[in-house]
């Protein structure tokens, strides 16, 4: 594939999406501020917020002075109403469709409970769910930008995507995104829950300040979003991250990939639930709450030399400023795992504190659909921003 030339149009929602992100992060800025947080011109910058202010997105307020001298410097925020998106996340045993406005508050949730979804039905389901919400959701429609569908990975890797318990079976020739859009008149996005549970993490989490991390969902199974620079690497396939096949102990557990040793064999929900006696197909993850504690102790201790080998591998791998450990297990369980992943083997952040290194992040059941509605809005060449800038 031959290298992109420079394209001024995708150049120009490039950056403006990283105005966007920028007032987003930090509440408000002025122009100035801008250009100084986004190494953009001055003008450039000052050009990107007068096309947004005039399409409504952003709002100026009162003029603020800083230092008492110069020109008074004007704060400009997202105007919550200017843009809304969708967020649907499908696991094995849940449905949760989200509507968000721009600052990310939530305007609609439905939490469906299922049992290993199957395509068609799961369709009508979300395609009812998305009327319904039409109905009852009192805003312009004409400002929705889009919907963003996350469920588990990896996508179209034969003996991966539709082998064993972690994944979802007889998804392998449905194109998602594209049925979802032909259903809703709106444009679509697919992402593994992984990816879409850090651009969550970025934009709502701890990672607001983080601009390189590594993202590790504890899911049904194991899988991670990869942050570097600010940006998302999702790899040529949407399927980089997946680091639940990665082999940390040769010889080890059997795995429904064919491995041996696989590390979503030791730290998953998958494995807890086997570890604490929980029957995978039925079990939830806040069942892990009401196990017997030494059960679920010793499935901690059984996890950690994984954990710990796949957390050395990812830090020489990236030299992310942090790895961020959540997702759907329940945030007290994330917590006892991360404080007993110490002392952390040594890499090249070993200067750091181990409490630096390795933090948790957001976790519970709305984090991979929250993360998903972020997508049509981290999307820098959604074609309805122009809809809206007119
Ligand atoms: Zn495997």
């Amino acid at each position: 594939m031959a290298t992109s030339g420079t394209n001024l149009e995708h150049a120009r929602a490039h950056n403006r999406r990283v105005v966007i992100e920028a007032i987003r992060l930090n509440g408000e800025l002025t122009r100035a501020e801008l250009a100084r947080l986004t190494s953009l011109t001055p003008q450039t910058v000052s050009n990107i917020a007068t096309e947004l202010e005039q399409a409504g997105i952003v709002s100026s307020h009162l003029p603020r002075r800083i230092g008492g001298r110069g020109q008074p410097a004007t704060p400009l925020t997202l105007n919550p109403d200017s843009a809304y998106s969708i967020g649907i996340h499908l696991d094995h045993q849940s449905l949760l469709i989200v509507l968000v406005d721009l600052s990310g508050n939530v305007r609609f949730r439905r939490f469906i409970a299922v049992q290993k979804p199957q395509p068609e039905p799961t369709l009508a389901l979300i395609e009812q769910v998305l009327q319904e919400m039409r109905q009852q959701v009192k805003i312009d429609w004409r400002k929705m930008l889009g919907i963003g569908v996350v469920m588990p990975g990896p996508f179209g890797v034969e003996g991966i995507s539709s082998a064993g318990p972690t994944t979802l079976n007889g998804w392998d020739n449905v194109d998602v995104a594209e049925r979802i859009s032909a259903i809703s008149g709106l444009p679509a996005t697919l992402e593994n829950d992984a990816t879409v549970a850090a651009i969550g993490e970025r934009f709502h989490g701890i990672a607001k300040q983080i601009n390189s991390f590594i993202y590790l969902y504890i899911g049904t199974g194991l899988g991670a979003g990869i942050f570097t620079d600010g940006r998302i690497y999702t790899g040529h396939a949407h399927n980089a991250g997946e680091v639940g096949h990665m082999v940390v102990q040769p010889g080890g557990r059997a795995c429904y990939c064919g491995n041996e040793g696989c590390l979503e064999r030791y730290l998953s929900l998958q494995a807890a639930y086997e570890a604490c006696g929980l029957d995978p197909m039925t079990a939830l993850p806040q069942d892990l709450l009401n196990v017997d504690v030494a059960l679920f102790d010793h499935w901690l201790d059984s996890a950690l030399p994984a954990a710990l080998q796949a957390i050395n591998i990812i830090e020489c791998l990236f030299d992310a400023e942090a790895v961020i450990i959540g997702g759907l297990m329940p945030g007290e369980l994330v917590e006892k795992l991360v404080k007993r992943l110490h002392p952390l083997h040594k890499s090249v952040r070993s200067k750091y504190l181990d409490g630096l290194r390795v933090r948790v992040g957001m976790t519970g059941t709305d984090t991979a659909a929250l993360g998903a509605a972020a997508l049509p809005i981290f999307d820098e060449f959604n074609p309805q921003y122009e809809v809206l800038l007119k």
